[in-house]
């Protein structure tokens, strides 16, 4: 079948385009169409043969209802029973907006759209091209998320015509979605009503309404024993091809579990992927490395989540690693998902992180323009069996200067590079409990001991390698110096990384 592709501006809505779709969904046809959520697989909800179509196209378990969404809130009263009181209220809050409520289903409503079920789960929509197009069709529009069940909802056009082209008769295309999260589904079939599945709308804001909520016990935490109330919960969800694994713990922890994953993967020759955030993006060297959005507003994180997990699938990963998110307001439904998607798969950040005596690597030197920067290069060069942030740092550095150009001249004959480096002087934080201090002399070593009073992580190279090699210093003399200094230096960062893997052959 011909998917027709109709571009449609929510701000400008072509009638049209509106009355053509419309026209499809009054007919039987299926639509995909933006909604403030992700987007939805519009299908004419009041005929049974219409919810067929729905699930073979999405390839969905036919035991998994599909939420039925109006334009105007009279119509709920021709598709529900037994509405109860605060639905009003709760209503003229949230609709149109991101919320769900579930009631008994009046009899017009088809098995097929309910899954079986004799309840209706009910949704109006914000989205302006949304609503005129529920009412072009009719008036009730059942719409479950435009995937192929089992994939990452669509937050785009694109992320639809993926999945869906050549299986549906037309998708509506209004650009990214806003919220790029399911809706937050509620029960109102049992007192208090019951958070069947998160969403934008939080049981705090709930409850600013209409008192306590309760929550299905399924979405907290563990995997259950039990079957969640809403059918599709029950199902792994949003999941991309990769295997995909949470890790748990602090941030700090987290982030050193991804990068000790990552490195090892690396080493191995192994792909991985990693879900990381505006904060803690830098902190990755290793690993195709994506940035979710910013922890200043878990909104962008939401946002962001489906189209990160589709875009993993297009690449060549075998395990992505995400970190955690609060579980507050909306990052509830964040964790919600991220879990679905990785089929609950998790482990414990303090678990992985090996106990490492250092992590980061300082070189020193007088002026950090020769020795310490290419001690530092040479050591970059090793595939050492763990991870370290290996840099250098000058005793006295006034103002700062890129590498010395003989320095750099050695180190391109010898296939390395000093190109980018900038002169920096040590500073106080340099200096921390996982940090490895290694001077080119002992003038060095002697003058940051003075200055800080602490031996412990400050050692000179040669001293630290167990060797009684001096290391020359070339400043001021010919070529041939610079070399003698590079072969020196390279003897000894030899045997340093020999060290470093022994250390932590001794750890483990
Ligand atoms: P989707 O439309 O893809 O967002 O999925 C709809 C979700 O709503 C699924 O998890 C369904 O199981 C749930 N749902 C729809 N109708 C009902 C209902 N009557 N009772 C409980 N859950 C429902
Ligand atoms: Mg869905």
């Amino acid at each position: 079948m011909e998917t027709k592709i109709r571009k449609i501006d929510k701000n400008r809505i072509d009638n049209a385009v509106i009355q053509e779709a419309g026209k499809v969904l009054r007919e039987g046809g299926l639509v995909a169409f933006p909604t403030e959520t992700v987007y939805g697989l519009g299908a004419d909800a009041l005929k049974e043969e219409a919810a067929l179509k729905t699930y073979a196209a999405k390839g969905r378990p036919s035991d998994n209802p599909l939420i039925v969404h109006i334009a105007d809130y009279e119509d709920l009263r021709k598709i529900a029973v037994n509405i109860p009181g605060e639905t009003d209220i709760l209503a003229s809050h949230f609709w149109p907006g991101p919320l769900t409520m579930i009631f008994d289903k009046g009899e017009v409503v088809p098995y097929g759209t309910t899954g079986g079920l004799d309840t209706v789960a009910v949704r109006m929509p914000e989205d302006p091209v949304a609503r005129e197009l529920i009412r072009a069709a009719g008036g009730f529009v059942s719409a479950p998320s435009a995937n192929t069940s089992g994939r990452p909802s669509p937050t785009t056009a694109e992320h639809v015509a993926e999945d869906l082209g050549g299986k549906i008769d037309m998708i509506l295309d209004g650009g990214a979605v806003d919220i790029g999260l399911e809706s937050t589904i509620l029960d109102m079939t049992v007192s208090p009503p019951m958070i069947l599945r998160p969403g934008a709308i939080t049981a705090e804001m709930l409850e600013e309404v209409i008192g306590e909520v309760s929550v299905d016990e399924t979405l907290l935490g563990d995997e259950s024993e039990k079957a969640p109330k809403a059918p599709g919960m029950k199902y792994r969800h949003y999941a991309p091809r990769a295997k995909l694994v949470i890790a748990e713990g602090d941030l700090r922890e987290e982030i050193l579990a991804i990068r000790q994953l990552a490195y090892a993967a690396h080493r191995e020759g192994r792909r991985v992927g990693i879900i990381a955030t505006e904060e803690t993006l830098p902190f990755y060297k290793y690993g195709n490395v994506k940035n979710i959005g910013t922890r200043e507003n878990e909104k962008t994180i939401a946002r962001n989540l489906y189209r990160v997990l589709r875009e993993f699938d297009e690449e060549d990963v075998d395990t992505i690693y995400s970190e955690s998110f609060a579980v507050q307001g909306m990052g509830k439904a964040i964790m919600n998902r991220l879990e679905k998607a990785a089929g609950h798969l998790r482990i414990a950040a303090s678990a992985v992180v090996k106990q490492q005596r250092y992590r980061r690597i300082t070189f020193v030197c007088g002026a950090d323009t020769a020795r310490a920067p290419m001690a530092a290069e040479i050591l970059r060069h090793y595939e050492l069996k763990q991870e370290y942030v290996i840099d250098s740092r000058g005793i006295v550095v006034l103002f700062p200067e890129p590498a010395n150009q003989k320095a750099e001249a050695i180190m391109k004959s010898a296939q390395m590079t000093l190109e980018g480096h900038v002169s920096r002087g040590f500073e106080k934080e340099n200096l921390q409990e996982d940090s490895l201090i290694l001077t080119i002399d002992e003038s060095q070593k002697n003058k940051l001991i003075a200055e800080y009073g602490q031996t412990e992580n400050i050692f000179t190279l040669s001293e630290f390698v167990g060797s009684d090699t001096e290391i020359p210093d070339p400043y001021g003399k010919p070529l041939t110096a610079y070399g003698e200094c590079f072969e020196i230096l390279r003897g000894l960062i030899k045997k340093l990384a020999e060290k470093l893997d022994s250390l932590v052959e001794e750890e483990q």
